[in-house]
């Protein structure tokens, strides 16, 4: 199978928007940071500072080592966008880096995005032939030259968007500014998530609605699949496309990349982190002395492993923070060496004890095999292994950053298999149902691809779930293209 993403960057992130009637820039590099746990590669920051001009400052890093009082200060402005990046290897250029800012007809556009188009070499290719050069290898760049390729043409913005996604097939959540307008848009199938919410003085679009709560404001909804929000100061206006009924919420967000403080979809993340482990604990018990958590991924789960199973918990193992990430290392030895550096077992909790080990999920089994052995030395009598994530089989092509088959320590083994590559005495997943009820949500309403290697949208060389081809799904839109406008004005 051709490999989709492999010399692809990936777009795994945080975004958000803002309008409001006092300057932007510091609730947006303040949502950055409540955001960086999607994306600690690069930061940006766009702002217009009148009707027609946007400025940006972006870097490589944290959103604090990108941003400071002088650059923050340079960005003034009532209405922007922001975005946080995920690191993978290889592709952290600066050219990479969001949000793109372009000029168009009608002013400057910016765009922010978290996801991926499946459809986007396909799409480029195209362009190409028709003598479009473009400039990064970025999907981000395809669809703002989209937009900004639509609005030569057409003066109403939301249209010329329309235009320009009816092309594109994938997940994503995206945010953007033309001119001073700010829009928040999520995918027809709600795969990446999106939020509406109130901060202070205006409104705000954000991949989580933790930003809203730690800003001052609230949140108000879920960006419904397939809707673009304009927001202002005083109110948002909704354009949704007309609703097919159908979902696809990638169910990775509420396993392992969203904060547990979030609510996605209705749903708490903490909620149902807890609600898997009840469920694991139901589904895969065991006899042990002690629970210990792989932090802090594994965190959430335990308690619910623990409330069911009566099994304390302990903190047996104590993560160094200051450590860089081990997933994204590039090498198999490097990785290993990062979890030596990263975490350390505590002795005294673990000493001959039956214990039990509790994670989000297991994707090549690094993390997993050089704990269990960890364990094991700090004097562990039995150690078992209980994931909150169904086995991980299949690539996601809708941007987390699970690519490629053969990575994945699942593939071509059985649990005993896997069990005995981890040197664990038992391991246990949740299954696809426990996962799905733990959810709260219907089967044929989540993104389940990279645990059943079905897909919701078509990918090449993959199956697809839905019956209907995204193709007709475009179709069907096409022909009530005349956006509703939907007048969702609140009192403010
Ligand atoms: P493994 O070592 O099996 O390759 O990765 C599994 C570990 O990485 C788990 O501890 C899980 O919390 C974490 N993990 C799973 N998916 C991702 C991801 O997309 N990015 C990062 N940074 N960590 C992940
Ligand atoms: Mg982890």
């Amino acid at each position: 199978m051709r490999d989709l993403s492999a010399d692809r960057a990936e777009d795994k992130c945080g975004v958000v928007g803002i309008s409001s009637d006092e300057n932007v820039a510091s609730y947006l590099y303040a949502s950055l940071r409540i955001l960086q746990h999607r994306g600690q590669n690069s930061a940006g920051i766009a702002v217009s500072s009148d009707q027609e001009t946007i400025k940006a400052v972006r870097g490589m890093g944290l959103a604090h080592e990108v941003f400071n009082a002088e650059n923050l200060s340079s960005l003034t402005g009532r209405s922007g966008i922001g975005h946080v990046r995920y690191p993978t290897t290889g592709d952290d250029m600066l050219e990479n880096v969001q949000p793109l800012v372009l000029s168009s007809g009608v002013g400057d556009v910016a765009l922010a995005h978290n996801g991926d188009i499946v459809n986007s070499e396909r799409l480029r290719e195209k362009l190409e032939d028709e003598g479009w050069a473009f400039f990064s290898t970025t999907d981000t760049e395809l669809v703002i030259r989209m937009i900004v390729n639509e609005l030569k043409d057409l003066i109403d913005p939301v249209k010329a968007v329309r235009n320009a996604l009816k092309r594109i097939e994938g997940g994503y959540a995206f945010t953007l500014m033309i001119g001073s307008k700010v829009f928040g848009i999520r995918d027809p199938l709600g795969i990446r998530p999106l939020v509406l919410g109130r901060i202070p003085g205006g409104f705000a679009v954000a991949s989580e609605s933790v930003v809203f709560e730690m800003l001052g404001g609230s949140l108000i909804r879920d960006v419904q699949p397939g809707e673009i929000v304009e927001l202002t100061t005083e109110d948002y206006v909704s354009y949704s496309a007309p609703s097919l009924g159908e979902k696809a919420n990638c169910m990775f967000e509420y396993v392992y990349f969203a904060r547990p403080d979030s609510v996605i979809d209705g749903r708490s993340v903490f909620d149902v982190r807890v609600e898997v482990g009840r469920m694991l604990a139901k589904e895969r018990p065991v006899e042990a002395d002690v629970v210990i958590p792989v932090p802090d991924s594994g965190r959430t789960h335990a308690i619910g492993f623990c409330e069911e199973s009566g099994i304390p918990m302990s903190e047996g193992l104590m993560k160094n923070r200051f450590v860089e990430r081990t997933f994204i290392l590039p090498d198999q030895k490097a990785r290993e060496a990062g979890v030596r550096m990263k975490l350390n077992p505590i002795r005294s909790v673990i000493k001959g004890k039956r214990v039990v080990i509790i994670d989000d999920s297991i994707v090549r089994g690094t993390t997993m095999r050089q704990i269990v052995q960890m364990v094991r030395e700090a004097g562990a009598t039995e150690v078992h292994v209980r994931i909150g994530c169904p086995r991980i089989i299949a690539p996601c092509y809708y941007g987390i950053d699970m690519k490629t088959r053969n990575q994945f320590i699942a593939t071509g083994r059985t649990e005993a298999e896997i069990a005995k590559e981890i040197t664990a005495d038992s391991l246990g997943y949740i299954s696809i149902e426990g996962l799905v009820k733990a959810i709260g949500s219907k089967h044929a309403e989540l993104c389940l691809g990279c645990v059943t290697a079905e897909y919701p949208t078509r990918v090449p060389g993959e199956r697809m779930r839905f019956q209907r081809s995204i193709e007709s799904y475009s179709e069907s839109q096409i022909r009530h293209e005349v956006a509703t406008r939907v007048d969702a004005r609140i009192d403010s």
